[in-house]
C-alpha cells in the first residue's frame, strides 16, 4: 500500500533562560515531530536519552510524564485534527516534568514504543480501536454533553487559556433524582434535595473561584439512570467523576463522613450493604431493578487500566478522607471499598462521598442547613484542587 505522508516539523528554539533554571544532568526535550501518516499520527517527541515515564489514560486524552526532563523547544501546542488526534499540548508541569498531553477523537488510542535510540526521541502513535468498541449510542443527554463541552472547548481556545496541568474537567453527580429520593431522614428530609443542593454549590465555587470546568450529571430533581451518569462523565472527557450521597441506617445514631471508591471485592459488610442500596435503580415503572453485575465483569478485571483508575481513586480517597470533614464537625467514619455501578463503568477516578447520615437526627438537621451545605462543597473543593493523577 502507498503511504502518503506529510512531515510537519517544528524546528527546536532553545531558550536560554530555560536552560540555565535547569540543571546540567536534566534531560532535554527538544521538540515534537509529528506526521500524518494513512489515518493514523506518529509522534516523536526529541529528547536526549530515555527517561522513566508515566502514563494517565483517560476518556479522549492521553497523557505522558516524563521525569527529570526540561522543555527547550518552540511551539507547545499543535492542532492536528487528523489521524485521530485533535490536538498535542506539551507542558513543563514542574521544573523537572515535561508532559505531553494529547487530546483524541472518539475510537483512538495512543500506543507508546518508548524511547527509540536510532530517532532519538519518545516515539508514539493512534490507533483505531475496533468499531465495536468505539460504538455507543448517544441519547440526548450525551449529546447535551458533548455540545457542552465544545462550547467550553471553544472558549478555552477563544480565549487563549492553557490546559492547566492537573485537574481540568470534573464530574459532579448528585445521587439520585426524580421519583428516587434516595434516604430520607427522621422528618422527612430527602438526599435527593440536599446533594443536588450541595452538587451545584460545588459547581458555583469551582466556576467562579478556579479553572476547573465544572459539569453536573443532573442539574435538577429528575431521575438519571445510574448508567447514564458515567456515560455523561465518559462524554464529557473529566479527569474526576465525584458522587454524593448522604447516607442511612437502621441505626439511628450512626453518624459520620465516609468516602467510597470502586472495587471487586467490599472492604467491609457495612460497604457491601451500602453499595448494594445505592446500586438499586427505579426503573420507569417503579420496580426496584439492582444494576449490580449487569457488566461484563471479566473483561473489567483484566483490563489493567482501569485497575489503575481505581488505584487512582483509592488514593484520591485516601487523600480526601484526610483532608477533609476536620471542619464539618462530624464524626469521619473511614475510607472504604465496594463495588458501585456508578463507579465501575467511569472511565477516569471516581469516588463515591457520603456527606453524612441522614437517617441521624443530628446529621439531618446540619444537612439541611445552607452554612453546612456550603462548608462541604468548599471541603469538596479544595479536596479536587489539590488532586493529582501523575
Ligand atoms: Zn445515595
Amino acid at each position: 500500500m502507498k503511504l502518503k505522508i506529510v512531515s510537519l516539523v517544528i524546528a527546536a528554539l532553545i531558550l536560554p533562560t530555560a536552560l540555565s533554571a535547569a540543571g546540567e544532568n536534566m534531560i532535554k526535550v527538544k521538540e515534537m515531530k509529528i506526521e500524518r501518516v494513512d489515518g493514523r499520527v506518529n509522534m516523536l517527541l526529541v529528547a536526549e536519552r530515555a527517561t522513566e515515564t508515566h502514563e494517565v489514560r483517560s476518556a479522549g486524552r492521553y497523557t505522558v510524564y516524563f521525569r527529570n526532563t526540561v522543555f527547550v523547544g518552540g511551539g507547545d501546542r499543535f492542532e492536528v485534527a487528523a489521524g485521530g488526534v485533535r490536538s498535542i499540548s506539551i507542558v513543563q508541569v514542574k521544573p523537572d516534568v515535561v508532559a505531553v498531553e494529547i487530546d483524541l477523537e472518539d475510537g483512538y488510542e495512543v500506543l507508546s514504543k518508548g524511547y527509540d535510540e536510532k530517532r532519538g526521541g519518545f516515539l508514539f502513535f493512534t490507533k483505531k480501536l475496533p468499531a465495536s468498541a468505539a460504538k455507543e449510542p448517544k441519547s440526548p443527554l450525551e449529546l447535551e454533553a458533548e455540545q457542552e463541552l465544545d462550547e467550553f472547548l471553544r472558549r478555552l481556545r477563544s480565549g487563549g487559556a492553557r490546559y492547566l496541568s492537573r485537574i481540568n474537567r470534573v464530574v459532579i453527580d448528585p445521587g439520585h433524582g426524580g421519583f428516587d429520593s434516595g434516604a430520607v431522614g427522621p422528618t422527612g428530609l430527602k438526599e435527593k434535595d440536599v446533594v443536588l443542593d450541595i452538587a451545584r454549590r460545588v459547581k458555583r465555587i469551582l466556576l467562579s473561584e478556579t479553572n476547573i470546568m465544572a459539569f453536573l450529571t443532573r442539574r435538577d430533581d429528575y431521575y438519571i439512570p445510574l448508567s447514564a451518569r458515567t456515560v455523561i462523565s465518559n462524554k464529557y472527557r473529566a479527569d474526576l467523576f465525584v458522587s454524593i450521597h448522604a447516607n442511612a441506617s437502621k441505626n439511628r445514631s450512626a453518624r459520620g463522613f465516609e468516602v467510597y471508591y470502586c472495587s471487586d471485592k467490599a472492604s467491609s459488610k457495612e460497604a457491601e450493604a451500602l453499595a448494594k442500596r445505592e446500586n438499586i435503580s427505579y426503573g420507569e415503572n417503579g420496580v426496584a431493578e439492582s444494576r449490580e453485575g449487569s457488566v461484563n465483569i471479566e473483561k473489567i478485571l483484566f483490563d489493567a487500566g482501569r485497575k489503575k483508575l481505581w488505584n487512582d481513586s483509592r488514593d484520591f480517597s485516601e487523600r480526601f478522607f484526610s483532608y477533609s470533614g476536620v471542619n464539618l464537625g462530624i464524626p469521619k467514619k473511614g475510607v472504604h471499598s465496594a463495588n458501585f455501578f456508578v463507579l465501575r463503568k467511569a472511565r477516569m477516578p471516581s469516588i463515591l462521598i457520603e456527606v453524612a447520615y441522614i437517617s441521624n437526627p443530628v446529621e439531618e438537621d446540619l444537612l439541611r442547613q445552607p452554612q453546612f451545605r456550603e462548608k462541604v462543597a468548599r471541603e469538596i473543593v479544595k479536596v479536587i484542587r489539590s488532586a493529582d493523577f501523575r
